[in-house]
């Protein structure tokens, strides 16, 4: 039964199933004027008793989902504000050789639910009665037994305001454009199988087409694009988060792809130290293969450790900047606060990540190979490698290219 308290006509429907679950006959009905619900549902019971016995059906099981009306037939004493709906009812159940009644959930009457809200929904206030199911429901009745899924699935998206459909080619029927669907008088859907699709159609049917080409239109939060703009999509679709604070130490221009790579990973603490192995298999070692004096955690290879301070030292002390910080926070906080000229800052940046990638190859080396490279051969490539990059900069016509050339040149 599908009822509104807006004094709108109501839809119900029954179906009529044999012992084994096959569908013999369904009937849809539509009424008018139903002033309450308590109404409406006597009005669905008589309705539905008078139809089975013009079917001339003796023995039955009715199953409803009004179960107010079912226990208070059961027992009337519970129920005293029913009792003249009971008594109308069980007059009717005389007439019956034998009838049994269930209280039903709502997927068991999914089906007598969908044909009912046709009426409302649809506007299709023609009663009848049928045999078998509806031809639309055929879906619902093959899944039932076959338990597989939906085939058909009508998704919509309010973010972008667009609707699609799948189709999958189990489905006995497909629809290739809108002109199948919409002629100069209107629409010819096919029949709804949800109620999803329902409103879909409802929609539908408020919207009137022309005779013009299709074209395009798309539409990202409600406002028209001239265009498809993947980037604008993405936007919206994508979680949002605060930007991270290292990003700027880590994504610039001038910065060595592999080096930012491994910084970022640095950033979120998420290579595998010796700390972190530990912490998944408790057998492994966790003391530093640099220094071969305390535990080895990003924040002791950054650069807490005897043998990468003294590299990083180094390193600053060619930038003019001799007694760096060597804890991770304090050196990040320290980089973000260097002052002007940006050029210094940009070669800080870059050496900053230089050396994190330096050490960490240092450290795999000795960790899978067991070689060791001594400090200043390591310093050398660093040096070499930011003057790569200076040079490379440089041939592309960029100034900043010369100035940092000119900072590492003081080896
Ligand atoms: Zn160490």
């Amino acid at each position: 039964m599908d009822w509104a308290s807006r004094g709108e006509s109501m839809g119900a429907s029954w179906i009529v199933k044999d012992e084994k679950g096959k569908v013999l006959e369904h009937s849809r009905h539509a009424f008018v004027e139903v002033g309450s619900l308590t109404e409406a549902k006597l009005q669905l019971w008589l309705w539905v008793l008078e139809s089975m016995r013009s079917l001339k059906k003796k023995k039955v099981r009715f199953v409803s989902s009004f179960g107010d009306l079912i226990e208070a037939i059961e027992k009337p004493s519970c129920w005293p504000a029913l009792q003249f709906e009971v008594g109308e009812i069980k007059r009717e159940l005389q007439a019956f050789e034998a009838w049994e009644l269930r209280i039903g959930s709502s997927n068991t009457i999914r089906c007598a639910s969908f044909i009912a809200q046709s009426v409302r929904n649809l506007g299709l206030t023609q009663s009848y009665v049928a045999a078998g199911h509806p031809r639309w429901l055929d879906h619902i009745y093959a899944n039932d037994r076959s338990a597989s899924g939906d085939p058909e699935r009508v998704c919509d998206c309010p973010t972008i305001g667009w609707h699609y459909k799948i189709i999958s080619k189990q489905a006995a029927c497909r629809v290739e454009g809108i002109s199948e669907l919409y002629s100069g008088s209107g629409w010819s859907l096919p029949p709804a199988r949800t109620t999803r699709q329902l409103n879909l159609q409802i929609f539908l049917t408020t919207q009137s087409l022309t005779q013009a080409s299709d074209s395009p239109q798309w539409s990202v939060e409600g406002a028209l694009q001239n265009s498809f703009n993947s980037a604008l999509v993405w936007n919206v679709l994508r979680e949002h988060k605060p930007p991270w604070p290292l990003a700027k130490l880590i994504w610039f221009n001038a910065a060595i792809p592999r080096h930012a790579m491994t910084a970022w990973l640095f950033g979120l603490n998420r290579n595998p130290t010796l700390v972190r192995i530990h912490a998944w298999n408790p057998e492994t070692d966790k003391t530093c293969l640099l220094c071969g004096l305390e535990e080895e955690s990003r924040d002791h290879l950054f650069f807490q450790c005897q043998y990468s301070s003294q590299v990083w030292t180094q390193i600053m002390g060619k930038l003019g900047l001799p007694s760096p910080p060597t804890e991770w926070e304090h050196t990040t906080e320290w980089i973000h606060r260097l002052p002007p000229p940006i050029t210094l800052k940009t070669a800080v940046i870059q050496a900053w990540q230089g050396t994190i990638y330096l050490i960490w190859q240092e450290r795999n080396r000795r960790f899978h190979d067991g070689l060791t490279f001594p400090p200043a051969r390591f310093m050398k490539s660093l040096i070499s490698l930011l003057r790569i990059k200076a040079l490379a900069l440089s041939a592309t016509g960029r100034a900043l290219g010369d100035k940092l050339l000119f900072l590492c040149s003081g080896e």
